[in-house]
C-alpha cells in the first residue's frame, strides 16, 4: 500500500491534516489510514439493480433526477473505477470510467442522506482516508455509525472496528454537525407563518369563508414555521459540494423565490366560477420558486 509508505516518511507534525484537525488524528493517523484503506478494499454491501448493463449517460441522468440507487452506483463507480465497481455489485456500464474522488464523495453523500447503508459506509471511509477530499474523523464516525446494521456482516464488523478506533481518537459524531446555515441544528430559525390569512395560527378573512376561524394548515395552528435546513437536509452535517453542481442556481435546482407569476393571483387566491379559490400556480402561497432551466431543476450539470 503506497500511501502507508509515503506517510511514514513524513514527520506527522508537518502534514496539513495534522494542523486542520488540531492534532487529534496525527499520532494514530498512519495506522488509521491503513485500516480505512483495508476496509475500503474488502467489502461493501450490495446494490438493488442486479447484473444488467446500462449506459453511463442514463445512469448519470437517473442520478441527477434523484434515483438513489443510481447515485449509489455512481459513487461506487467513481470510488473503484467502473471495472472494479462491478465486483461491488454496481451494474456494468458501456464506458470505462476512472476513479474520481471528488465525484465519488459527492454521489455517496447524496445516497447516504437517503439512507443507503453501503453509501454511508463508503462515505465514512472516504472521510477517514481524506484522499483528495476533506479528512474529518468526526464525519467519518457520524456516517459509519449510520451505516451499522447493514445486513452485510463483514461491512458491519469493519465499521464497528473503525468506529471504536475513531472514538479512542476523541472523535465525536455530534461534532460532525457543522452546517453553517443552521449552526448544526438542522433547521432554520422560527419565523411567522407564510400564509397571508394566518393570524397567530388561525385563519382570518380568508376568501374561502368557511375556513375562517379554523387552524392554519401550513403552521399547524402554531402561527410559526421552523423550516428544515436545506443545506444539510435537516441532519446538521453539511452536504458535500462539487464542481458538477449547476452554477446558475448554486446547485439548488431553483431560482430565488418571487411573487406568483399568475397575473390574476392576489396573495395566492384567484377569482373562480364559485368565488375565490387557491391559485394553482403558487398553490395558494402567493409565491413561486421557478425551476432552474439550466439544470432542469436537478441542481447538477455534469457535462463529462
Ligand atoms: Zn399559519
Ligand atoms: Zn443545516
Ligand atoms: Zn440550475
Ligand atoms: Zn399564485
Amino acid at each position: 500500500m503506497k500511501p502507508y509508505i509515503q506517510q511514514t516518511q513524513q514527520p506527522a507534525g508537518d502534514s496539513a491534516s495534522f494542523i486542520k484537525t488540531g492534532g487529534r488524528f496525527a499520532n494514530a493517523c498512519v495506522f488509521l489510514k491503513t485500516m480505512f484503506l483495508f476496509c475500503l478494499a474488502l467489502c461493501v454491501s450490495g446494490g438493488a439493480w442486479g447484473k444488467e448493463t446500462v449506459t453511463f449517460s442514463s445512469l448519470k441522468e437517473k442520478a441527477r433526477h434523484g434515483d438513489i440507487n443510481a447515485q449509489y452506483y455512481l459513487g461506487l463507480i467513481y470510488t473503484f473505477g467502473s471495472e472494479k465497481a462491478v465486483e461491488k455489485n454496481a451494474p456494468e456500464i458501456d464506458e470505462t470510467v476512472d476513479k474520481d474522488n471528488e465525484r465519488a464523495a459527492f454521489w455517496l453523500d447524496r445516497a447516504a442522506r437517503s439512507g443507503i447503508k453501503g453509501a454511508q459506509y463508503l462515505l465514512g471511509v472516504h472521510y477517514g482516508i481524506g484522499e483528495k477530499g476533506e479528512k474529518d474523523g468526526d464525519k467519518a464516525l457520524y456516517w459509519l455509525e449510520k451505516s451499522l446494521n447493514s445486513g452485510g456482516k463483514l461491512q458491519d464488523t469493519f465499521a464497528s472496528e473503525l468506529i471504536s478506533r475513531l472514538k479512542k481518537e476523541g472523535c465525536s459524531a455530534d461534532d460532525a454537525k457543522t452546517c453553517s446555515e443552521c449552526d448544526g441544528t438542522g433547521h432554520l430559525s422560527r419565523r411567522p407563518c407564510d400564509n397571508p390569512y394566518c393570524k397567530n395560527g388561525t385563519l382570518v378573512s380568508s376568501p374561502i369563508t368557511f375556513m375562517n376561524g379554523r387552524p392554519c394548515g401550513i403552521c399547524s395552528g402554531t402561527g410559526y414555521i421552523t423550516p428544515k435546513c436545506k443545506e444539510c437536509d435537516g441532519l446538521g452535517v453539511p452536504k458535500i459540494h462539487s464542481s458538477i453542481e449547476c452554477s446558475t442556481c448554486d446547485g439548488t435546482g431553483y431560482l430565488p423565490r418571487q411573487r406568483c407569476t399568475n397575473p390574476n393571483c392576489q396573495n395566492g387566491m384567484v377569482k373562480g366560477p364559485f368565488g375565490m379559490a387557491p391559485c394553482g400556480t403558487c398553490f395558494g402561497t402567493g409565491y413561486c420558486t421557478p425551476k432552474c432551466k439550466d439544470c432542469d431543476g436537478t441542481g447538477i450539470s455534469d457535462d463529462d
